[in-house]
This record gives structure tokens, C-alpha cells and sequence, in this order.
């Protein structure tokens, strides 16, 4: 079989049901896929074990299949990944890209604090190389990527398909970023980058509060030597306070007795006309052309058709 045009993805964390904010994601990326002629996935980001919810993922599949929204494989879960983000992470400590830390989160604190470097709040805690140089006899607590480089900082610099041009400083502005935890958790940072190559990734679809985290996975890539997707950041839903709609912050679930509302809802927030339709089917086949044209992706013709049911 040649291999699809284009794959993307949706990959969410099952810390609890789909929201408002969350449908507009699923619906981007699967709208991107199907206007390409790809194939969409779906892929359960549970690396972070305490924070996942017992049922959320059954209840996150069971949101988007009433929507519509069916991937083309099974689901991936992050927690049975580890030996391919282990086989990476041995990659990169064989390059001398990743080196063991002995840093508590307060040891971090005062490195900086004596350093001078108030941390602001909801700024990155640039680590500020303690064990660059070695452990200085400490226990491993985390493993983390060299971001200095030959002494020299690493500028990644790409290009959003809605954002723009983008650029990093990933040294100075994210530093030496953990890969993986002594007591065993693989961070976020790996675990996508293995995955979205393992997976054949093409397009990343995702919410613009994951925008910043795209230099530090362009520069995984290339450390492991994987090719770079395209990114597209999409807009968020925003509360009545004003941030962003999420699980954390209480949003509601997706009300699924009326999925094409819900459909249409996150379709507004993409930037759609409004389509109406008595199904999701229905409304999602006519949603595939408005996309195209927005987003001036050549449709493929196999997604011209009325028929827009997973192949
Ligand atoms: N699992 C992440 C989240 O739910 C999304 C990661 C991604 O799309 O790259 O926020």
C-alpha cells in the first residue's frame, strides 16, 4: 500500500473528558487529514501516570465517535511506549546530548536565585546547568538534553501555518530540558517527538498553548535524527475569565445529545462558516471542502465525495 499523503493526529491527555476547548483540536487535525486524503490518529498521551483519570479514555473515544470522529487504527497509549522512548534517550546520551541531574526543584530555585534570575511567574525555570559537568557525586534524579552546544546557544526556527514564522532561543529560553525522571517517567517533550515519527506524523494539529513547546521538539528530532513535521497551531477556547478552557480549570464536558452543536461550536472557533446538517456524518462531509478552502490545502479528491466515514 503506498503510504498516505499525509497522517495527523489528536493526542489527548486522559486527565478527563473532552471539553469545548479539546473538540476544537480533534476537529482541526481530522478536518486537515481527511482535506489531504490522510489518515488521522489518535494517540492517548498517559505518560504521565498520576494524572490520569481511570475511564477518561473510554469516555474521550466514546466523545469523538459521537462526533463523528473515528481514527483510522487502533489507539496508541504512551504507557506502553517505554522501550521505544528508552531506545532514544540511549541514542542521546550515546551523542553526549543528554547527561544525569542531582538538582532538586529547590536546588534549581536557589542556583537561580543566587544567579540573580527572580523566577517570574509562569515563565520557564531555565535550568542553570548545575550537572552539566557531572553529578558532583549526587544520586540521579532526572536525566536531561544539553541544550549548549560547543558552548554555543541552539536557535530553532520555523514556520506556523497560522502562527507565522517562529523563532527560539531554546537554550535561553527553555534550557536544559528533562527527558526523563529517575523514578521513571518519561517527560511529555520525548514521548511526543518518538511518537509522532514512530507514527509517521506529518501534520501536528494541536492548540496554540502547545505552540511553545514546538522548538524544543524540532530540536529533539534533529538530535534523533527524525524529520519534522508541519505545525499548525490552532486558536483556543477561552472561559468567561478569559483563559483557556481546560480540564484543570473546571470546563465542561462536551454536551453529546446534540454532537452536530458541539461540532458547530468548535468549527466557529476554527474560523468555518456555519454548516448545518442533521448528523455528524452529514455535517463533517461538508466541513471537509470549507476546510480545504481556508486553509488552501488542494482537497484530494477522494475526500470530495458526500462520504466522509473513516477508510
Ligand atoms: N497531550 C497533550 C494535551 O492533551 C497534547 C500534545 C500534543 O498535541 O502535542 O495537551
Amino acid at each position: 500500500m503506498d503510504a498516505p499523503a499525509c497522517t495527523g493526529r489528536f493526542a489527548p491527555s486522559p486527565t478527563g473528558p473532552l471539553h469545548a476547548g479539546s473538540l476544537v483540536a480533534a476537529l482541526g487535525s481530522w478536518l486537515d487529514a481527511r482535506a489531504r486524503g490522510g489518515r488521522w490518529l489518535v494517540r492517548i498521551e498517559d505518560v504521565d501516570g498520576p494524572r490520569c483519570v481511570p475511564g477518561a479514555e473510554a469516555e474521550i473515544l466514546r466523545q469523538l465517535a459521537a462526533c463523528g470522529l473515528q481514527p483510522d487504527a487502533p489507539p496508541w497509549r504512551q504507557s506502553g511506549r517505554g522501550a521505544a522512548y528508552a531506545e532514544a534517550l540511549a541514542r542521546l546520551r550515546a551523542a553526549g546530548l543528554a547527561y544525569d541531574c542531582g538538582c532538586t526543584r529547590r536546588d534549581v530555585e536557589v542556583a537561580l536565585a543566587a544567579a540573580g534570575h527572580a523566577h517570574a511567574r509562569d515563565a520557564e525555570r531555565v535550568y542553570p546547568g548545575t550537572c552539566r559537568g557531572g553529578l558532583g557525586g549526587r544520586a540521579p534524579r532526572a536525566v536531561r538534553l544539553r541544550t549548549l552546544r560547543g558552548g554555543l546557544p541552539v536557535v530553532i526556527g520555523w514556520t506556523d501555518r497560522r502562527l507565522g514564522p517562529q523563532r527560539q532561543d531554546v537554550t535561553a529560553e527553555v534550557g536544559d530540558l528533562v527527558l526523563q525522571r529517575a523514578d521513571g517517567p518519561w517527560a511529555y517533550q520525548l514521548a511526543v517527538v518518538v511518537d509522532d515519527a514512530a507514527q509517521g506524523i506529518t501534520d501536528v494539529v494541536r492548540g496554540e498553548d502547545l505552540a511553545d513547546n514546538t522548538g524544543r521538539q524540532i530540536l529533539l528530532q534533529r538530535d534523533l535524527g527524525l524529520s519534522t513535521p508541519r505545525y499548525l497551531h490552532l486558536p483556543l477556547v477561552l472561559g468567561a475569565d478569559g483563559a483557556k478552557l481546560s480540564k484543570q480549570n473546571g470546563a465542561a464536558p462536551l454536551d453529546l445529545r446534540d454532537p452536530v452543536t458541539a461540532l458547530q461550536a468548535a468549527a466557529r472557533v476554527l474560523g468555518l462558516p456555519r454548516l448545518e446538517a442533521a448528523a455528524p456524518a452529514v455535517w463533517l462531509a461538508a466541513a471537509v471542502p470549507a476546510w480545504a478552502g481556508m486553509m488552501r490545502v488542494p482537497l484530494n479528491p477522494a475526500n470530495a465525495s458526500s462520504d466522509a466515514t473513516p477508510r
